[in-house]
């Protein structure tokens, strides 16, 4: 018969760690792969993180977000669920259970964290299990998922980063760049976090040869959702291009030379994929802390909140450490692997075809259960 387009449900929390950005490269991919096959949707969650939560409290946040997930299951009639979030399964799972779906519809997790993956990443109940690297997929093994449950592709990048290449000088003409001079990018995340501003002044003078009165360097910073940041450094007085939210962030990294950036497993990723070495500053603790070991062990990058040491090491790069510099890139880009989305996408689509999902999902809701545990 008529194939039915099919629909896929994204859930993602809305706060940072690459999750947004993870569930808008899967998105893409799918449209790219697919064109209208499936239609694609996603539902954020409010993450709350009180330091102390009591078991009758944690019963009600339960409680709250069981009901949001079978509105959103409802609305959606999702035949594949995706979570890019490691406490977006086990309700998830838990609804689908309840409302005998959980043979009808797949569920996959896909994690968005490089390295150290916190255990609440391993459901066991999941069809499929998307992990970025090996050592994360051991664990999972070792946290008692299947060999068949896993499969290792890597971190979904927005596939524009991997789609038309555009050489360093096309692109530093159309961004109004420096033909010359070589360039950092500065940056924090989608939210601008980090120690953007003190980096920011170190580097204005670290790239500046007070001796022969010349810049050895160019500068980019881009502050993300951050508008405080960017006002601030927009109110000193220097000529650095200073950006807010950027959608073409493969342009930038593109037209520059290394980057500097909080331990973001989405920067990161993008980052290796253009070969950039990578200073980290900050991470995000828990969630990025692995991001770390995992650029510099590689030999990717390097580590440090000093400031006034990143800018250092920025000016050596510049001069005479320019070989560590090309070490450094072409260690990134060993790591890079920048069709993990596509691979990701296919390997949905093939399963949600094994699972004869495809043929069709009725919704037929039973009474809430979110209505008997309040
Ligand atoms: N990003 C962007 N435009 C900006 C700043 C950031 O598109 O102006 C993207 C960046 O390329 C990356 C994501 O936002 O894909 C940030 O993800 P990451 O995991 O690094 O950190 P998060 O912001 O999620 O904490």
């Amino acid at each position: 018969g008529a194939e039915r387009t099919k629909n896929v449900l994204i859930l993602m929390s809305d706060t940072g760690g690459g999750h947004r950005a993870s569930a808008e490269a899967i998105k893409d991919a799918f449209w790219l792969e697919y064109g209208d096959q499936y239609r694609l949707w996603s539902l954020a969650f409010h993450s709350t993180s009180p330091k102390w939560i009591h078991s009758v409290y944690l019963a009600a946040i339960a409680a709250f977000y069981a009901k949001e997930v079978e509105a959103g299951l409802m609305e959606y009639k999702p035949d594949i669920i995706i979570s890019v979030h490691p406490l977006m399964q086990h309700i998830p799972l838990w609804v689908l259970k309840w409302q005998k779906l959980h043979k009808k519809v797949v569920f996959a997790t896909v994690i968005t964290d490089l390295n150290t993956c916190h255990r609440t990443w391993f459901h066991p109940s999941v069809n499929r299990l998307y992990c970025p690297s090996e050592e994360v997929a051991k664990r999972a093994l070792l946290d008692g998922l299947q060999e068949s449950q896993i499969r290792v592709f890597g971190l979904p990048i927005r596939p524009s980063f991997v789609q038309a290449v555009f050489s360093k000088d096309d692109l530093r003409i159309e961004l109004e760049m420096d033909l010359q001079l070589p360039a950092v990018l500065l940056m924090g995340g989608g939210e601008g976090m980090g120690p953007v501003k003190e980096t920011a002044k170190a580097l204005s003078e670290a790239l500046f040869d007070t001796e022969l009165e010349r810049p050895i360097g160019q500068l980019i910073i881009i502050c993300g959702r951050n508008e405080t940041l960017a006002s601030t450094l927009q109110s000193l007085e220097w000529k650095i291009p200073i950006r807010g939210f950027e959608k073409q962030m493969q342009k930038w990294m593109g037209a520059c030379d290394c980057i500097i950036t909080k331990a973001g497993p989405g920067t990161i990723a993008e980052a290796l994929i253009r070969g950039l070495p990578i200073i980290l500053n900050d991470y995000i603790p828990g969630q990025e802390k692995g991001n770390v070991p995992y650029v510099v062990e590689n030999g990717a990058g390097v580590f440090t909140r000093n400031a006034k040491e990143t800018a250092r090491i920025v000016a050596e790069w510049f001069g005479e450490k320019e070989e560590e510099l090309h070490r450094m890139s072409g260690n990134a880009l060993k790591l890079a692997q920048p069709n993990a989305v596509f691979d990701i996408v296919r390997d949905v689509h093939e399963l949600a075809w094994q699972r004869g999902a495809l043929a069709s999902a009725p919704y037929v809701l039973t009474p809430s259960l979110s209505s008997l545990i309040c």
